[in-house]
């Protein structure tokens, strides 16, 4: 077991929208979660907009995730530092762990690691897994590459063994990583540092105690742990809750209707309309009956350890019209 030193230091978590579109229905429940927790510990919450994905990221979406939080009712004590501004930061933790030899420089290209990786049907778990075609480069040979005007990546090391780690709201887990994840890219010559790098490096420098996010990211956690060892960083203690799907038990998409909340705000429905929907969801009411965030946050502190009646399954959306303005 990873120890997690954070348990018993005071709280302090994180908003970590990406603003690569609209918020929707599914983060609104997340960040909900993660705020009811947070204020239910006396903690602390940090804004962190996560714009990294540059070709993605859009410039109207980092204002829009702050007014849909408003909107939501929630609020927070600081907001850190934009991560396209951190490079040097990055850059920085990058150079320890290239003496380190924790990562190697990739060349493969997208094509040819999805034709030399595993065969999807063998656990595909999240995304594929990469073969370790370059493995056996050291930090160093990238100084060739890079004369020779070649692009790579840079590839961390996954450890060999099983991991494990505890989850706030799912128990323990327990993964062989470098067999069923494998090594992944955390930063490119060209271009920014991806997001793994990106988020440990703000987790740490943030002193985020605790990562609150949704199941998406469980894998990545697997990923996140083997960088906070890499660097004997403390990890914080983590808990990740399940999305909203849709029907068809996929994650929210266009296809499902429209879930974005700047939409529903656009069309009059009322922020109470969705905490109270959103609270049904988590168990903290029986009925969906409008309220604010802050009157859910009263019912959820006289509800002890209210977060683990939240379903373990995932939030199925019959569907958008089933918010209707009043
Ligand atoms: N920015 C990420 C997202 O919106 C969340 C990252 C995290 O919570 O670690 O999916
Ligand atoms: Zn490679």
């Amino acid at each position: 077991m990873i120890p997690s030193a954070a348990r018993g230091k005071s709280l302090r978590g994180r908003l970590a929208p990406s603003p690569t579109g609209a918020q929707h229905l599914g983060n609104a429940r997340t960040f909900l979660v993660c705020w009811l927790y947070t204020r239910c510990h006396g903690g602390e919450l940090l804004l962190r907009i996560e714009d990294l994905d540059t070709p993605r990221t859009k410039s109207w979406a980092n204002q829009q995730a702050i007014e849909d939080l408003k909107w939501l009712g929630i609020d927070w004590d600081a907001t850190a530092a934009l991560q396209s501004s951190r490079a040097s930061d990055y850059h920085e933790v990058l150079e320890v762990l290239k003496q380190k030899q924790q990562v190697y420089p990739c060349t493969c290209s997208r094509a040819q690691v999805d034709a030399c990786s595993s065969a999807p049907h063998e656990s595909y778990l999240d995304g594929v897994i990469y073969s370790g075609h370059c493995a056996d480069r050291s930090a160093q040979d990238s100084e060739r590459l890079s004369a020779q005007g070649l692009r790579y990546a840079w590839r961390f090391r996954m450890p060999d063994g099983l991991m494990t780690w505890h989850d706030d709201f799912h128990g323990p887990q327990v993964l062989d990583a470098k067999k069923l994840l494998g090594d992944f890219i955390i930063a490119r010559n060209y271009g920014p540092a991806a997001y793994q790098l990106a988020v440990t490096v703000d987790d740490h420098a943030q002193e985020i105690t605790h990562v609150l996010r949704g199941d998406d990211l469980v894998y990545s956690t697997y990923r996140q742990l083997a960088i906070y060892k890499a660097l004997d960083w403390q990890s914080p203690c983590w808990m990740h809750v399940p999305l909203v799907v849709g029907q068809d038990g996929k994650r929210l998409a266009k296809r499902h209707g429209d879930t974005r909340l700047a939409e529903f705000r656009t069309q009059g429905i009322q922020p109470e309309q969705i905490v109270g929907w959103i609270a049904k969801s988590l168990r903290l009411t029986q009925d969906d009956t409008p309220m604010s965030a802050s009157d859910l946050l009263l019912i959820a502190k006289e509800s002890p350890l209210w977060w683990q009646k939240i379903p373990k399954e995932p939030w199925v959306l019959d569907s958008p019209g089933a918010i209707n303005p009043t």
